[in-house]
């Protein structure tokens, strides 16, 4: 307890307490870590995340449309100028249009792919353009990974595509950002959670089922085991380490049959 003492970082991704980011946020805050938030510009998302970090009073609570540049930059010069600099990142957002999704991913319109891709994967990169300046002594980003993104599985689609896109995508971060600036960013592979984002995909129940039978743990991944573990990605315990694809799935990725 008490390891993030001192240390600042942004979560973007948190609609409500189903969110991946928040359980990160709660490990996060369990560690004494000093958290600002993004949440979705519309007056509902602002305040289901208001009540959530109420008990904790961030100084920093920026709406944030992760298509919009002006929206990114905002965030970022908000956290310039309340704490005037950054320790680490949670970025933890995707989309995909819902109907295109529930479609074979054969019928995936251009429109649709695009936009899945920009706010699943390039906003990424467009946040971590903005969180480097911030972080002069280093630091530590996350993003939130599904195996979708490593091997087909049925009705995931371009959510796959984009996955293996922002896998690979924090590969080339780990090189730009591990030289001289010495900032380390991972991709924590998650388990199947059912949250807002998931109600999206087709069979999502099929899935956590099969996860059930075919897992090494023979359960589901529970939302603490998310946060302890982006703790030590974000933390000082793993600062040997960059660029890699963490599963926290109970094992699932490494069984073939
Ligand atoms: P979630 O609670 O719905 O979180 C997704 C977040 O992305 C929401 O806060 C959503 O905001 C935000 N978002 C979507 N479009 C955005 C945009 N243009 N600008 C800014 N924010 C935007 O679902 P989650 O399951 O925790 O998802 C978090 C991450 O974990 C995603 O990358 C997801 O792919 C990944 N993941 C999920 C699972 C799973 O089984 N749930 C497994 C592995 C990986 P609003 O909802 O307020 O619009």
């Amino acid at each position: 307890m008490g390891s993030f003492r001192g240390k600042i970082g942004l979560v973007m991704g948190v609609a409500n307490d189903r969110s991946i980011a928040w359980a990160i946020s709660e490990a996060l805050y369990a560690e004494e870590a000093e958290l600002a938030f993004t949440f979705w510009p519309s007056p509902s998302a602002e305040r289901r995340v208001r009540k959530l970090v109420d008990a904790h009073q961030p100084r920093v609570l920026e709406s944030c449309d992760v298509q919009n540049d002006e929206d990114i930059a905002r965030v970022f010069s908000a956290i310039r100028e309340t704490y005037g600099r950054l320790d680490f990142l949670v970025h933890s957002i995707a989309f995909a249009p819902p109907a295109e999704l529930k479609q074979p991913y054969l019928e995936m319109s251009r429109e649709g792919w695009h936009l899945a891709m920009d706010i699943s994967a390039y906003s990424l990169v467009a946040c971590c353009r903005e969180a480097a300046p911030l972080m002069p002594e280093g630091g530590s980003v996350i993003t939130i990974s599904y195996f979708g993104g490593e091997k087909v599985i049925p009705g995931y689609n371009v959510m796959g595509v984009c996955k293996a896109t922002l896998e690979h995508s924090v590969r080339y971060l780990a090189w730009d950002l591990g030289r001289e600036k010495k900032i380390r960013i991972n991709a924590l592979s998650a388990g199947p959670m059912r949250t807002l984002s998931s109600a999206g995909v087709s069979k999502f129940d099929e899935m956590q089922k099969h996860h059930v039978s075919k897992s090494p743990l023979e359960r589901n991944v529970e939302p603490a085991e998310l946060g302890t573990t982006a703790v030590y990605l974000l933390g000082d315990q793993s600062e040997g380490v960059t660029g890699e694809t963490v599963h926290v799935d109970c094992g699932f990725n490494v069984v073939g049959l």
